[in-house]
Parts: C-alpha cells; structure tokens; sequence
C-alpha cells in the first residue's frame, strides 16, 4: 500500500547528526514546539550564520549558466547575504564578534575567486522535491521513512557523463570519519538521478584552495548504516523517548536549547522555516550602530 509522505518519519544529515548526539537535543531541535508559538525553535550563533552567507552565495551559482559564474561580483553578492545574518539575528553579540566572522566568510568567498575550480565548470543540480520539500526519497517504504538532503554542487564531467559531488564546509574542522554526509549523498543520488557518482569531495573553504577528495561510499553500506540510525530515530519517535542519558550530569549538545525552554535566552526573530529563533546572551555588549533620525 502507497505510504503518506505526510505521515512518515522524515530523516536527514543534520537531523540524525543532532539525534546521535543524543536522544533529547534531537528533540529539542527537531521534534519539539514552543506550546504558546506553536512554532519550533532554534539557537542562532555566529558559526551558524557565517555558513548560511557563504554558502547562499556559493550555492547561487548554481542558477547561473557557466561561463556568466565568474563575470558576478561575488563580494557584492556576498554583502547582500549578509545582511539577512547581520546584528542580533545572526547570534551575534557584538561588533566586534560580527566582523570577525564576516572577515573569515569575505576570506572564503575571495578563495573562491581566485581558484574557482568546480565553480568554473558545468555542474548538475536536482531538482526540489514536492512542495518545495528538499530532494528526498523513501529509504524504506515499508517502515515510512524518507531520507531528505540537500547537496552544496555537483560538477558534471562530460568525458564520462558523470559527477563528483562537492560538500562546502566553513567551520574549522575537518568532517569527521564516522559522517553520514557522503552516504546520506550517495543514496540520494542513487534514488534521484541516473549518472554515475566518479568522486565526493569536502571543500574546507577557510584553509583550501583545492577539493579534499574523500573514498566513494559504497551504496549497500550506506543504505545500511543509514537505516540503521532512521529506524532508531522512527522508534525513539514512536515511544516518545528521548531522555537525556547522562542524567543529572549534562552535557553542551543541548545546554542553548534548554537555555530557551528556562526562559533565559532572548527572542531574535523568525527563521526561514518558520522556527522561533533565539540567541544566548552573553552580556549586552552588541552595540547599536544604527541612528534614527
Ligand atoms: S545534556 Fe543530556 S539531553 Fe542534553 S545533549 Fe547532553 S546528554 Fe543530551
């Protein structure tokens, strides 16, 4: 029997990041809603927002045919990205803190520039699923799981007709070995189009100029390591169990959210998916350098 898609467990790399973490941060941040907005939350930080800048300019190339991509200014585009994240909105907390992450994103953008690499060449984009939902597919129609994703690039190389998929990263770690980026990537692709994958990448924006090409993870594994975790997800869901499991303890993966539930961080706005935002405040250092007049 066809499954509904609005009653399945929908499951992601960020979403299943968050819940092998742990069980309640996943909660928090996926499942759980503000009873008096009805809307879920989230905890905006500079890190956060220095990524969404970056990567909207980046990722907006791909609308653009190839050989218009390097005639745009891409730091004018990157000035009007960040304006959305500019100020409390964006997490941070004063001007100081604000230029020092724009710097490092404008540093990124200006590699960019001058070693475009994929972002010179033909790339393929998928197409967004159903009601402007990401990519998605079932991972298991039977169990009513979707696995959704989104994917940074994919430059398309015509010898072969096949694609390298490209992750941008902006923070200043390396992706660890044990992600489920790249199989999450693979099983999308797999589901969704029909060229074959010859190469994944991580681009570390901040410290690379080239692609730090990474093994193509085998297919049947993925799946299985994917499933693995969703279904764990779909029973944690279902049981309506998410308890923290270091107790009394505690630990930092869920410290801003649960700031949000006490009542001690501060409203910033709505996000782009609707979501209640807030930032943790540190102290009112953030200084107001607009003027009425
Ligand atoms: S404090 Fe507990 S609930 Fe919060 S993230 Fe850590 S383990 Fe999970």
């Amino acid at each position: 029997m066809p499954q509904d898609k609005y009653t399945a467990v929908w499951v992601s790399h960020s979403s299943m990041g968050d819940f092998l973490k742990c069980p309640r941060a996943y909660f928090l941040k996926n499942v759980y809603k503000d009873p008096k907005s009805g809307r879920k939350i989230a905890v905006i930080s500079p890190a956060l927002s220095l990524g969404t800048a970056v990567h909207e300019v980046l990722e907006n190339l791909k609308t653009i045919p190839t050989e218009e991509r390097l005639k745009r200014n891409l730091l004018e585009d990157y000035e009007v990205a960040w304006m959305k994240v500019s100020g409390k909105k964006g997490g941070f907390q004063s001007a100081e803190e604000e230029a020092e992450a724009k710097a490092r994103g404008k540093a990124m953008i200006e590699r960019a520039i001058k070693h475009p690499g994929p972002l010179a060449k033909k790339t393929v984009r998928l197409k967004d699923g159903h009601n402007g939902m990401p990519p998605n597919f079932y991972l298991s129609e039977d169990e009513n799981i979707i696995l959704c994703g989104l994917i940074d690039w994919m430059e398309y190389k015509p010898e072969d007709d096949s694609i390298v998929v490209i992750d941008f990263k902006t923070g200043k770690h390396d992706e660890g070995e044990g992600s489920l980026q790249l199989p999450i990537y693979m099983l999308l692709l797999n589901a969704l189009q029909k060229r074959k994958v010859s190469g994944v990448a991580y681009w570390y924006l901040d410290r690379s100029d080239e692609l730090t090409s990474m093994k193509i993870p085998d297919l049947t594994e993925a799946k299985e390591k994917v499933l693995t975790v969703a279904r764990k997800v779909k029973a944690a869901r279902l049981a309506k169990e998410f308890d923290c499991p270091r107790g009394e303890e505690g630990c930092f993966a869920c410290q801003d959210f649960e700031a949000v539930l006490n009542g001690e961080a501060e409203y910033v706005g709505t996000g782009g998916y609707g979501q209640d935002i807030y930032i943790i405040p540190k102290e009112d250092t953030y200084e107001d350098l607009a003027e009425i007049i």
